[in-house]
Parts: C-alpha cells; structure tokens; sequence
C-alpha cells in the first residue's frame, strides 16, 4: 500500500527525522491559511498523489508571495497529473502539501528496499539526489552506494556515517546524516515496509540534513499490524475494480489487455497469463479466485471484468482439486445467466469430476467454448478476442 509524501514526513517526524514545516489541505483557501500559518516568505505548493515525478510534471511549484500560494494552488489542485508513473490518463491532484521553501544546497538520494536474494533490507545512497536514480544506476553506477542490513542488528551507526561521507554530506554534518539514515531505518523496519525513497535528501545552507521527499510503500500482508498505517489509506489513488474485489476476497489486478482471466490459484493465474501472451495475445487482468470460490465470488468477478471496456474475450482456467469441478461449472453458469455474458467465454477445466463439469457446460445452453489443454484455450481465446478470425 502507498500513502501520500505529507503522510510520510508525518511518520519521519515521529521518528526525528527533520523535514520542512509543511500542512496537508483539501481546497485553495486552505492553502492559503497553511502558508500564513507557516510564515516566512517562500512556500512550495506540491501535488499529493501516489506517485513520484511530480516536480517535471508541473505539481511542485515555488510561491514567492501569498498571492502566488493562491493561484499555484488553484492551478495544481484539481489538475489531471501526468508524470511517468501515472500513465498517460493521469492522476487528479485532490490533495495538497503547502510546505516552507528549503535552501538546498545539495540533492542527494536515499532508498531503501527488500533485496529478496539476499533476504535482507539493503540501503542505497547516492550523491546524485533529485534526478531518476534508474539513470544513475544505468550510467554511473559507481555512484550508488549500498548497506546490506544484518536485521539482528539493525543499521549501525558506523555504516551510516560511511554512507553519509561517501555520498557527500559535508564532514561536520556526518553524525547528524548518519542517526538520520538510522532513523529512517527504524521506520522502515518497525513499519513493515516494502520500499521507501528519499528523493531528494537534501544539504541546507546551513549544512543540516532534510528530507525534502519522502516515498513510501507497506507490505499489505503486515498492515494487520499497523492500524496508524492503515488509516493513511487513500481511496481514491486506488484502482475502484480493484477495490471492488478485495471486498468480495477476491485477489485482481487490473492489467491494460483484451482478455479476461478467472483463474483458482495465483500460480495458474500468472501460467495463464505467461500462454495468453505466448499465443499473441494480451491480459486484461490478474485475477486469482482462491481454493475454494463461491458462485457469489464467481458472479463478483465476472462483473467487475466485464465493466472494463477493454474486454474482448474470457479465459476461465479452473484446476479442481479441493474444489470440484462440477461445483465450479455451476456456479459458472449460475453467473454467466445472472449477468448476460457479452463476450465469447472459454473454459478450461481439469481435475476433480472434470467430465461431470463439462457436461453441466455443455448442457446449459450457454455459448460456452469448452477447451480440453491450456494451450487450446490460450490459442480459441486469443482469436476470440481477435474477433474470431
Ligand atoms: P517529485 O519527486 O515527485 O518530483 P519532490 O518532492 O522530489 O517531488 O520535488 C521535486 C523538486 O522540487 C525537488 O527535487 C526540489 O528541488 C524541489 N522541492 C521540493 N520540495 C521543496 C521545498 N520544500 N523547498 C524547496 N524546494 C523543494
Ligand atoms: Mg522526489
């Protein structure tokens, strides 16, 4: 799950770690009041969606004046943002973070993340803060230095400190950027994390250490365990078909294809998806029923396919072990009756009662295509999307 940067420097303040002085708001006045309340006599007016590359698509704008926080404020809120992690539809800016203008003197980068391999949190850090840290990676990568974490000792403070001078930071503000790296950690850590990014970490005139960007993302699996992280939940950054079948249990994800998945298992899921494109076509979705999915659950999914306007074509690849196959037919028909089916279904069953399945299709009256291997049913569901040429 991702949260909001203001939500983030929240969490980082909580942890000593500094950020500007900065106030969340929902409407222009509001922002207007946050500068006045923050004084001074430069703000930063800065977009609020789940997503990084604000700054190059015009949603972090520099106010010199009360009059400039305004009218920024009525330009990016409300705004359709586009930046390379939205998409090409973009993200509206509902939310906005007015924040007191740092003096930077040096943009440096900071991540950190779950080196799977190794089974261990890695940080990396790099003097060459503010820009796509993928180029540097890709360019310089002697550039970007990196910590593997012992999770029975936490960061050490020496480890830091090295991190902090190789990336820069001036010698007398070593110690301060080094218990800041460990700070950050700590968060990291004890919040179940999956990813967080500090771009950029930032030199002041004044050589104090502050992040001016704060990037986070939690493992859904642990948030059971982080109800303060949970109420940071937004909505509306998230997927509503996505939404829609977390309610009814079901595992979905959309994806930007033509053919629809319904599948039992997130292995057999992610092999159908693998043949669907081996045969030229393309996924419109993941979507993982369970071991043991209810007729209601199958009518759930099939609903929240078929509003995607994308769809061409279905592929429902059941594998009836626990659950029989002839259960699972049934509910299939029960729901392709319920909804009206308007595209052409395929489906593949094997297992448990698989011929007491087929039949129950067969028998139904419903234009049902019943394919006998994976790739038969990869290969009719493709032409079928393709219009059946
Ligand atoms: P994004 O990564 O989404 O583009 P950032 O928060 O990193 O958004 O902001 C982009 C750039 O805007 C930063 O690299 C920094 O140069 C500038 N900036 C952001 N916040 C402030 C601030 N409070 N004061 C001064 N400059 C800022
Ligand atoms: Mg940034």
């Amino acid at each position: 799950m991702n949260i909001h940067e203001y939500q983030g420097k929240e969490l980082l303040r909580e942890y000593s770690v500094p950020t500007p002085k900065g106030i969340a708001c929902f409407s222009v006045d509001e922002a207007v009041a946050a500068a006045e309340n923050l004084g001074g006599d430069m703000w930063v007016v800065k977009a609020q969606i789940h997503a990084g590359g604000r700054g190059k698509g015009g949603g972090v704008k520099v106010a010199k004046s009360i009059d400039e926080v305004r009218s920024l404020s009525e330009e990016i809120l409300g705004m359709t943002l586009i930046t390379h992690q939205t998409g090409p539809e973009g993200k509206e800016v509902k939310r906005l973070l007015i924040e007191e203008g740092a003096d930077i003197k040096d943009e440096l980068y900071i991540g950190l993340v779950i080196d799977r391999a190794k089974q261990r949190v890695v940080m990396m850090a790099s003097s060459e803060g503010g820009m796509d840290i993928e180029e540097v990676a890709a360019n310089t990568p002697e550039k970007i230095h990196k910590v593997t974490v012992d999770p029975t000792q936490g960061l050490s403070l020496d480890d830091a400190k090295t991190l902090a001078t190789n990336i820069g930071i001036p010698e007398g503000s070593v110690n301060q950027g080094a218990e800041l790296l460990v700070n950050l950690y700590n968060v990291f850590w004890e919040k179940d994390a999956s990813l967080a990014e500090i771009n950029p970490l930032i030199v002041t005139g004044d050589d104090r250490v502050v992040a001016l960007d704060a990037k986070f993302n939690f493992d859904s699996n642990a948030l059971f365990r982080h109800p303060d992280i949970m109420e940071y939940r937004d909505l509306d950054e998230e997927d509503p078909a996505e939404i829609e079948a977390s309610e009814h249990g079901l595992s979905y994800i959309s994806l930007d294809g033509t053919i629809g998945c319904l599948v039992n298992g997130a292995g057999l899921a992610m092999a159908t998806m693998d043949i669907i494109k081996l045969y030229g076509g393309e996924p419109a979705n993941f979507l993982d029923v369970g071991g043991g999915a209810t007729e209601e659950q199958v009518t759930a999914a099939f609903k929240i396919m078929l509003r995607n306007p994308n769809i061409k074509a279905i592929l429902v690849n059941i594998f009836g072990g626990i659950m029989r196959c002839d259960v699972i037919a049934e509910g299939l028909v029960a729901a392709a009756k319920e909804i009206n089916l308007s595209v052409p279904l395929i489906v593949r069953l094997e297992g448990t009662n698989v011929e007491k399945g087929k039949r129950i299709l067969a028998e139904s009256g419903l234009e049902i295509e019943s394919a006998g291997t994976m790739a038969e049913a990869a290969e009719e569901v493709v032409n079928a999307a393709k219009g059946g040429e």
